[in-house]
């Protein structure tokens, strides 16, 4: 008996496609759908678009781990400047109901279901781009990612697995990842740099250079998008790695020497890890734009998000949590709006973040901040 014809199917429809999914619960369901990951979902459709329209490419797709098919889907039918879409999945059943959802949008020319080991697909074909949505750790399909990834392409990567990457279990981080992770109050970008840091790492050995366009943290997923550049551009990605040592008494940090006034503080260092760039501003403004032209249901909430991108982006690595600093100060939680007043006025650069709604990134290190916030 056909399994598909046993599962109870519903409806539902996301951005400008109709897809089933099963009736049950997101993790009880035989065929996996997380409505929460419509965000995800529509930032990577106005991601992807605003790299289509910069490389100029026909862009040929994969969807590595497709399950109800809906995201490469949309892709199809929201994108231009699509050749075609490759929607995999190992699951038989997701693959039945990949190819119904293909049929019920009429994206029959092009979109094509494959039933393989995402690895093996990988290995076997070339793409523009490559989006590995997993749930939980992308680590495993890493090496068959760069293999298969256009030398001039474009990666998306989702990792679940935050509490591992963000110092949670510092020793699954390490055998995961090959990096030591550490608790921090800024553990969200800690984890994300992990995560970037390694698809950097694994790119590097096959001669492909990961650069960062636009990384997001979200209390369930981490999503990072990045264009793929020739082997040059390796060394400068290189050079940006370091290490972070942190004093969780008093939340000094420090991404390279330790001042003398810290040096009996008892520090947990983390590493390597990469310390540029994650967000491209003008990657982000354009991706802006994009959002800007369509009709999400979220939309607000996504322009909110965005906006926040394009104000961190370009701003030092890590950033200071104004709940966290008044108390190891000692004194009432400073209003951020007024500490980043005092910070301007001193010549500082200031911004908020989508890390932590109580923090600021800023080019004053921790004493001078310290001082400001006391004043
Ligand atoms: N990207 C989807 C969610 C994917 S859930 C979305 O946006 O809704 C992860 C899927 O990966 C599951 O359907 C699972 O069957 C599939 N999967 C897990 N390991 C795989 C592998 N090695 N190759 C191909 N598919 C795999």
């Amino acid at each position: 008996m056909n399994r598909i014809n046993l599962m109870k199917l519903r409806k539902i429809q996301e951005g400008r496609v109709k897809v089933w999914i099963s009736e049950r619960d997101t993790y009880e369901a035989p065929i996996f759908f997380n409505p929460e990951a419509e965000l995800n979902r529509d930032i990577s459709v106005c991601a992807l678009q605003t790299f289509q329209k910069k490389s100029k490419l026909k862009l040929n797709v994969l969807d590595a781990l497709s399950a109800t098919g809906i995201r490469g889907l949309r892709y199809t039918k929201e994108i231009s400047g699509i050749k075609s879409v490759t929607l995999n999945d190992k699951n038989s059943v997701a693959f039945k109901i990949i190819k119904k959802n293909i049929k019920e949008n009429r994206l029959k020319k092009k979109c094509i279901a494959t039933n393989k080991d995402a690895n093996i697909l990988m290995r076997e074909n070339v793409f523009n781009v490559i989006d590995l949505d997993p749930f939980g750790s992308p680590n495993i399909f890493m090496d068959s990612a760069a293999r298969s990834i256009y030398h001039k392409g474009f990666l998306a990567v989702t990792a679940t697995d935050t509490a591992p990457l963000s110092g949670t279990y510092p020793e699954a981080c390490f055998k995961k990842y090959g990096i030591k992770s550490i608790r921090s109050e800024f553990y969200p970008e800690l984890g994300i740099r992990i995560l970037i840091s390694f698809i950097m790492l694994i790119l590097a050995r096959y001669d492909r250079a990961f650069v960062p366009l636009l990384s997001l943290a979200t209390r369930h997923y981490f999503r990072v998008f990045g264009k793929i550049e020739h082997v040059g551009r390796i060394k400068d990605l290189l050079k940006e790695f370091g290490y972070v040592n942190y004093c969780p008494t008093c939340g000094y940090r420090s991404l390279g020497k330790i001042e003398s006034s810290h040096r009996y503080h008892i520090f947990r260092n983390c590493g390597p890890v990469y310390l540029g760039n994650i967000n491209d501003r003008k990657f982000c403004k354009n991706v802006f734009k994009e959002l800007k032209k369509r009709k999400f249901r979220l939309k607000k909430e996504e322009e909110r998000l965005l906006n926040f991108l394009v104000e961190e982006s370009a701003m030092p690595a890590f950033y200071f949590d104004l709940h966290h600093v008044g108390k190891v100060l000692k004194i009432p939680i400073p209003k951020t709006e007024e500490v980043m007043r005092k910070l301007k006025k001193k010549g500082y650069r200031v911004s908020r973040t989508h890390f932590c709604l109580t923090a600021i990134k800023t080019d004053a290190d921790f004493e001078k901040l310290k001082k400001i916030i006391s004043q």
